[in-house]
């Protein structure tokens, strides 16, 4: 444990001091190299492709989850000052993430109030063109967040002309709303789905009309790593997980181009494989669960995987700066 604090805690110091691009390089290849030797070359999953590419500066992604954002009605106002904290962070990368993404429970009931407390949280974000893209948790409330949507765009003069952006919140025939969105990138297209049933039920659901655009546009994207996500682990557990996982799965299992699923809910910092598909559960960013870590997570895409560096609220704890390296299968 030593060893391992004093390997993140070296490369950290390193990356503080760092004012270049050419610095930042060197600090991830030090910290490659140095988890390498820590963990072990097989357990670390460092791939030589991973090495031998330097990242681009437009290819870094951040990620959050669970925030959990109170209003005067909730008695948790450390949720918002993490989040605050966590975005200034976000902000202060020596390269800066180009879109920010949030896995859901964004607040903490659903309340016109907390979207705005969101809002107001995640305006130097936005004005810095580090635009956002939402998922829906059990907590959140979708007509409510939708009123804020279109405000966590970045302005039009701070775009990134490079990334085309999607989204699908019209109602289907049946009148079911769901808000889905399509960021499509260099190097891999980014889905953003919607497992929200109803506010405050645990069990999510992605429901047919939701499945059925799904396969629609994965197949129209074939070229392209798909990284999918949404709130709920793919997986029925105990009515708080998805309620319709087998048919969802359905559709990942038979496209090649669905290389990992992103999500929340349990709050826990892990990661598998099913199948040749990556599933990675995002920490919660906010709100406290017991034997977890509170952050969020910086994302460096490649042509052949991506890395995820864990940045923990607490920036003492020693699992700051964990990376997971995850090669396309
Ligand atoms: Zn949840």
């Amino acid at each position: 444990m030593y060893q391992k604090f004093r390997t993140f805690a070296t490369a950290r110091k390193v990356r503080k001091n760092a004012s270049s691009v050419n610095a930042v390089k060197f600090t991830r290849r030090s910290l490659l190299k140095r988890s390498a030797l820590f963990f072990g070359a097989s357990a670390i999953q460092t791939p030589l492709e991973l090495l031998a590419e330097e990242p681009e500066a437009a290819d870094v992604w951040a990620f959050a989850s669970d925030m959990h954002i109170a209003d005067w009605t909730t008695a948790t106002p450390e949720h918002n000052t993490r989040f605050q904290s966590a975005i200034t962070a976000i902000l202060a990368e020596p390269v800066k993430p180009r879109r920010l993404f949030l896995l859901g429970d964004n607040v903490a009931s659903g309340t016109q109030e907390q979207y705005h407390r969101l809002l107001k949280i995640l305006q130097p974000a936005v004005e810095s063109g580090t635009g956002i893209h939402a998922s829906l948790g059990d907590h959140d409330h979708r007509e409510n967040f939708q009123a804020i949507r279109t405000q966590l765009l970045p302005p039009p003069e701070r775009k990134d002309a490079s990334i085309t952006h999607i989204v699908r919140t019209e109602p289907w025939q049946d009148g079911e709303v769901k808000h889905l969105e399509i960021i499509e990138t260099k190097r891999a297209n980014f889905f953003v789905l919607d497992s929200h049933d109803k506010i405050n039920q645990e069990e999510g659901k992605f429901g047919k009309n939701q499945l059925d655009w799904l396969v629609a546009e994965l197949d129209q994207r074939k070229e392209k790593p798909a990284i999918l996500m949404a709130h709920h682990p793919a997986v029925d557990i105990a009515r708080s997980g998805l309620a319709d996982s087998a048919p969802f799965w359905q559709v990942l299992r038979t496209r090649h181009q669905v290389k990992a699923y992103f999500f929340g809910h349990t709050h826990f910092w892990i990661h598998y494989r099913l199948g040749r598909v990556h599933q990675v559960n995002f920490p919660a960013t906010s709100r406290c669960a017991p034997l977890t870590v509170l952050g969020w997570v910086l994302l460096t895409l490649y042509d052949d995987g991506i890395r995820l560096t864990l940045k923990t609220c607490d920036s003492d704890n020693p699992r700051n700066g964990e990376n997971v390296d995850l090669k396309w299968v």
